[in-house]
């Protein structure tokens, strides 16, 4: 049975969200401004997506240059931004070559068609599963729902895409059975976002990399979440030993505009050949616009050091209240990505943190996830343990 307790008949909206009652028109830096002129501080950066804060000058000027000039013209042609783009992502990863898409699920979609297509067009097996794990999250799609290992993303969407194997996050015995099973792909987040903001062990994803290389398993991390700085390097995947075949990128990557990229290492881009893969808006001038200014301002300014001190000053903060409140059980996260894993309903405290002017999110039903943007300063951080201490307070 699927739930349906929400549907309104009068909406011209579908009632596939459950929206807070607040309406939002402005946005600047680490804050939101609704219709009635109300100001918030905005910690969830649009699900980890504005990393630069809301309208970042630089972003913005880039993509006023572009509007003047072309907005779409089709794969057909050559893209400048496009290249630009790919170039500034190749060289700041380990990957060598970019296929853009629109969002993070159109990027999984395409990890997920290149590993089938490695396996049986280069590497000549009929190898076509893809290991993920229990509590991730890849996106709406219905292969990427299917790759979700989360029933409740896919209750109601049966049969599910074939070929997808759920095992446990974390866990040694997980790595003995891809050594056994050889799946043509593994794809893991580092930090699993929705699932509940848990880190990957650096060990444990270390060993897991070691067994996909032996035995030529492709491995992908979905960095939708983690990517784009969030973490406090460019990617997360920097800050374990290992470099992956593929790299799934959206969120952060057009400051707001929507974009998707999956960054692959020559050996796995041979999977695709001209015809194979494609999209109309995929990396069109606009997007890829905002993909290079936010790019560019990333690896040019000294914002990922700026990240380290703020997530540093930010763990410290929590810790405190996680010692001054007895229902916090954990905080946990990398960089400025965290959650506080409490006792008490986490969407209660969102919802009273609102109250305070204070944007929040939840992971699962207790943990408050907190995405600060990259730009956010110390005095930011400030207000954000003073409003979340209030929210905790009030009843
Ligand atoms: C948000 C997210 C997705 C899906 O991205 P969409 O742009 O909503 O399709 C996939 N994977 C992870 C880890 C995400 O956080």
């Amino acid at each position: 049975m699927v739930n349906n307790t929400s549907v309104s008949l009068e909406s011209p909206l579908m009632s596939t969200y459950t929206r807070f009652p607040v309406t939002l028109v402005k946005g600047k830096g680490s804050y939101v401004w609704d219709d009635n002129g109300t100001q918030f501080l905005d910690f969830t950066s649009g699900i980890a997506t504005c990393n630069l804060g809301h309208v970042p000058d630089a972003v913005k000027e880039k993509l006023e240059e572009q509007v003047q000039n072309l907005w779409h013209c089709s794969n057909l042609y050559h893209i400048p931004n496009q290249q630009e783009l790919a170039a500034l992502l190749t060289e700041n990863s380990c990957g060598d070559q970019v296929f853009f898409c629109n969002s993070g699920a159109e990027a999984n979609e395409a990890a997920i068609k290149l590993a089938r297509r490695y396996a049986q067009k280069v590497k000549g097996t009929d190898a076509y599963e893809i290991v993920t794990f229990q509590q991730s999250f890849h996106g709406r799609t219905l292969a990427t729902l299917s790759a979700t290992g989360q029933e409740k993303i896919q209750q109601g969407f049966l049969p599910l895409v074939q070929g997808f194997r759920y095992l446990p996050y974390n866990d040694d015995a997980a790595i003995e059975q891809i050594a056994e099973i050889k799946p043509a792909a593994v794809l893991l987040e580092l930090v699993q976002g929705e699932g509940g903001v848990i880190p990957a062990n650096k060990e444990w994803v270390e060993s897991l990399a070691q067994i996909c290389e032996e035995n030529d398993i492709l491995l992908m991390v979905d960095e939708i979440q983690t990517g784009i700085g969030r973490t406090g390097t460019l990617f997360a995947y920097e800050q374990y030993s290992i470099e992956p075949d593929v790299i799934s990128v959206a969120k952060g990557l057009g400051s707001g505009f929507p974009i998707g990229a999956i960054i692959a290492k020559n050996k796995a881009a041979k999977g695709f050949d001209p015809g194979s893969h494609g999209s109309t808006f995929g990396g069109n001038p606009l997007a890829t616009a905002a993909g290079v200014a936010t790019i560019t301002h990333i690896v040019k300014s000294n914002l990922l050091k700026q990240v380290g001190e703020i997530s540093t000053y930010l763990d410290e903060q929590l810790q405190t209240l996680k010692e001054k409140y007895s229902f916090i059980k954990d905080v946990r996260g990398k960089g400025l990505l965290k959650g506080i894993v409490v006792e008490i309903n986490a969407a209660e405290i969102v919802q009273k943190a609102i109250d305070q002017q204070l944007l929040i999110l939840t992971a699962g039903p207790n943990v408050v996830r907190v995405l600060p943007p990259l730009t956010a300063t110390i005095e930011e951080i400030n207000e954000f343990i003073t409003k979340l201490e209030k929210a905790f307070q009030s009843n």
